[in-house]
């Protein structure tokens, strides 16, 4: 797998990913990814992004309880 932007070969590593949702964000420190040696630019592998949205989904329903019950 190869670098969509610069061609450059992809290195296993670990990327933060940040979220602005409405009401809170989220920043995650070491999401697994694969990092350009070149040019730096992250993917995310798929199982890491289905994980992603599994956390975000509990954390909008349990902000949008908190919500109703403030
Ligand atoms: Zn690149």
């Amino acid at each position: 797998m190869k670098c969509i932007q610069c061609q450059g070969s992809l290195r296993r590593g670990v990327a933060p990913f940040h979220a602005d949702r409405k009401g809170y964000h989220l920043v995650m420190d070491s999401i697994p990814a694969w990092v350009c040696s070149q040019c730096g630019e992250v993917y995310f592998e798929d199982k890491a992004v289905d994980s992603i949205q599994k956390a975000l989904r509990s954390i909008d329903n349990e902000s949008s309880r908190l919500a109703k019950s403030a």
